[in-house]
Order: C-alpha cells, then structure tokens, then sequence
C-alpha cells in the first residue's frame, strides 16, 4: 500500500491521479488533499470518496462551505481541515510515500520545497516550481526523490534507461505545435482565448493550454529538462510532433535516438511517476497497430513562437531570470484570458520584461535564494501587469 499525499486534486492532473488511484484501491491510498479553493464542492467529494486524513484549501475562510459539501457528498469521518495560504506546504509534511504537486503554477514553489525537505517522493507535474526555482529546488533532492509527471520529461527518464548519461548527445522534446500551429505571426494577431483553449491533443487546465498556445510551455519544458537532466539548454532541440503520440526521446553519440510513443493520455506518465522506476499495469491503453497511421516531425517557427528561445536565454542567464519568465508569462495569461491583452503582446511583454530584468545588474546564480526568487516573481509580475492591465 502507497500513501499518497495529492495537492491541486480539483485540477486536471489532479482529477485524473484520482482515477488512476481509485481503479488501484488496493495499492494506493490518498492520506491528504489540497487544492486552491475555487472548487470546493469537488474537493468535498474527493474528501467524501477517499477519506483522507488531511484536506488542504490554499484561500482562507472556506470552512462552513466545505463541511457542508462533505455532508451533502455523504462524508463521514471528517479529516483535519487546513484554510490558509500555508496549507498545501503543511500537507506537504504528511507522512506519506509520495506527495504528487498539481498545483498550477509558481504558487507550487513552497510545497515542492516542503516536500523535498521532508523527504518524500516528489511526483512533480508543477513544472513551473522547478524552473522558479531552478537549483534552489534541484539541489534539495536527493537522488530520486524528484519523479517527473509530464509526459515528455517522463519519456526521457524512460529512454535515458537506454544508454549511460556520458553517451547522451541531445534530447528531443517534442511539442504538438498547440492550435495555431502552422500561422505565421501576422496570423496570430486577433486569435482569441476561446481559439486558444481549443487544444488539438489534450485537454488540460487553462494556464497550460495557453501556454501551449503560445509554446511558453514548451519554453518551461526546455528548462525543466536541463535541470532534470543536467543537460545544456543548448543540447535540447525542440521539434514539432502535431499527433502528440512520440513524447519525446534522447539522441545518443553513435547517432541512435530512443522515443517513447503511446497516446495522448496523462495516466500513464501519473501512473508511472506514482509506481517509479516500476511500471503501473494497464495505466492507460497503448497504440493501435492495426490502422494505417502516420507520425510527423517539423522544425519549430521561431518566428511565429518566439517563447522557446525566450526561456532558453532566460535560462543561460540563470538565476532569478526563469522566474521572471515565468511570472511575466502568469500575469500575461490572466490579462489575455480576460480580454485585456492580445495574444502577440504575451511573448513581447515576457521578452520586454526579461530584457528589463537582466539589463538591471543581473547576478546569475551567484548567492541566489528563496527570498530573491520570490522577489523577482513578484517583480516580474509587476512588470508585465504594465499600463495595458
Ligand atoms: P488546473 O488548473 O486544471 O488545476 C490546478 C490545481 O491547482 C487545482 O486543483 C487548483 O485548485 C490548484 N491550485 C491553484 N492555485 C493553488 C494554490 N495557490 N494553492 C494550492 N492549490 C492551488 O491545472 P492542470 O491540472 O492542468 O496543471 C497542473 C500542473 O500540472 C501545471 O503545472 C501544469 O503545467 C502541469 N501539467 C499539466 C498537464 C495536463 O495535462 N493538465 C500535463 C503536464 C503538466 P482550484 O480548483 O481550487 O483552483
């Protein structure tokens, strides 16, 4: 029996760690829930269904409205409640075997510390945590104890099985190009929210789907890679794979490449990060083999989607510099979803913002801390907000 600490439970990634868990009763059993506070009736629910010990609400005051969806969900041991904005860094000390983080974005910075503090098993999706705190976070983890959930960074754990780390040349991340794949940035100027959250593969919070919109996500993919990995952002080439079923893969130095394929499905890379280095039986279906059917790869248009190579010189700079990226890309996506941005402005307020930041004495890595990284966040953010918010 695993026990499973899950922050951001309402949530996409956390949704479906539910369903993985819920088919595998007899192995897995989730000691505490988090989440942010916008979906309290769901998270009652998954209180009532699982009987955790802890339930975790991020916005405080949202007591009277839990208990009272716990009991219309038909809960009846009640768990400790935490309402605050220290509660999923409180759940993060449960005792468990693995705390899964699907908080979206920077605000999963203090848990994925917490945790690795603790010294639990880190089953990361909160990639942003990672790339804000870049070796804050990588040097707290002992070997292991950080397990990739996206599915690309979970498909370089499983092909590096297949070479030494002296024998690696390059990684391939693969991106599916998002809904505009294709536009030039002329073309890109009126798309609207609404386009922008249809993706063609996967369905996904809003944060990310914006973000593979514009490829910030795949820009915060390249970082979290080369901090997984120890790999040189300039050893990591991303390639457009619109089918989304190759999910990446290592270039080894006889010129051989390993990738890993199945459907576009998160349980398999949640299930392989609740189970590593073993494999979760019947986690999600495989290919189907008996159709015709065709995988294609095409150089990304840096032109069009400049944010890949945004984060790649975010990420030279080092330092507070990925969190600047990442800050200014939050504020952007709100300002855009809100009608009060265009889609262009996201990247050239990211670009503008970081430009900004590391003319202004920029120090790198030297003597970085939590205080600064938080700092820049909150700078970053500040600055992107701009006249136009
Ligand atoms: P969602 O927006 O669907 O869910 C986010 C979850 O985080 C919700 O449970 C939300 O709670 C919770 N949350 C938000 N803010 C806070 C906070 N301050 N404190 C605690 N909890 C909070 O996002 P996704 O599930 O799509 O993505 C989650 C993470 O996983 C992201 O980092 C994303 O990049 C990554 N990821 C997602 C993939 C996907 O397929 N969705 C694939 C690969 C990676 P509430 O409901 O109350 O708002």
């Amino acid at each position: 029996m695993r026990d499973v600490v899950l922050l951001g439970s309402t949530g996409s990634i956390g949704m479906q760690t539910c369903e993985v868990i819920d088919a595998r009763r007899g192995d897995f059993r989730i000691v505490a829930l988090g989440a942010g506070g916008n979906r309290i009736a769901r998270l009652a629910e998954q209180a009532a269904h699982f009987a955790p010990r802890a339930v975790g609400i991020a916005a405080a005051g949202h007591e009277d409205e839990f208990w009272a969806a716990f009991e219309a969900a038909g809960g009846a041991d009640r768990p400790a409640l935490i309402c605050g904005p220290e509660a999923s860094a409180e759940l993060s000390a449960v005792k468990a075997d693995v705390v899964l983080n699907a908080i979206t974005g920077a605000a999963g910075l203090l848990a994925t510390l917490a945790v690795l503090d603790a010294g639990t098993t880190l089953a990361l999706a909160n990639k942003e945590s990672l790339v804000v705190g870049g070796h804050l976070v990588t040097d707290r983890a002992r070997p292991g104890q950080l397990v990739a959930v996206d599915s690309e960074h979970s498909a370089f754990a499983q092909c590096l099985r297949g070479g030494g780390r002296r024998e690696v040349r390059r990684l391939v991340l693969t991106a599916s190009g998002g809904p505009f794949r294709g536009r030039s940035r002329a073309e890109l100027a009126d798309v609207t929210p609404q386009q922008a959250l249809a993706h063609p593969t996967w369905a996904m919070g809003r944060v990310i789907t914006i973000n593979s919109a514009t490829l910030v996500n795949k820009g915060l993919e390249l970082l979290e890679a080369a901090l997984l990995y120890d790999v040189d952002l300039d050893d990591i080439t991303v390639v457009v794979h619109p089918q989304s079923v190759v999910h990446s893969g290592v270039e080894f130095f006889d010129g051989a490449t390993i990738m890993q394929a199945s459907p576009p499905d998160m349980r398999l890379p949640i299930g392989l990060a609740l189970t590593w280095p073993e494999r979760m039986a019947g986690a999600a279906a495989g290919c189907d083999w008996s159709e015709a059917t065709g995988w294609t790869f095409e150089p990304l248009d840096s032109q069009a989607f400049p944010a890949v190579e945004l984060a790649r010189r975010a990420g030279r700079a080092g330092g507070t510099a990925p969190a600047v990226f990442n800050g200014a890309n939050e504020t952007c996506v709100d300002a855009f979803c809100e009608g009060r941005m265009g889609f262009l402005e996201i990247t050239d307020t990211i670009a503008r913002v970081l430009d900004e930041h590391l003319a202004d004495g920029h120090r790198g890595d030297a003597g970085l801390s939590i205080e600064a990284v938080l700092a820049a966040d909150a700078w970053a953010r500040r600055r992107a907000a701009g006249p136009a918010c």
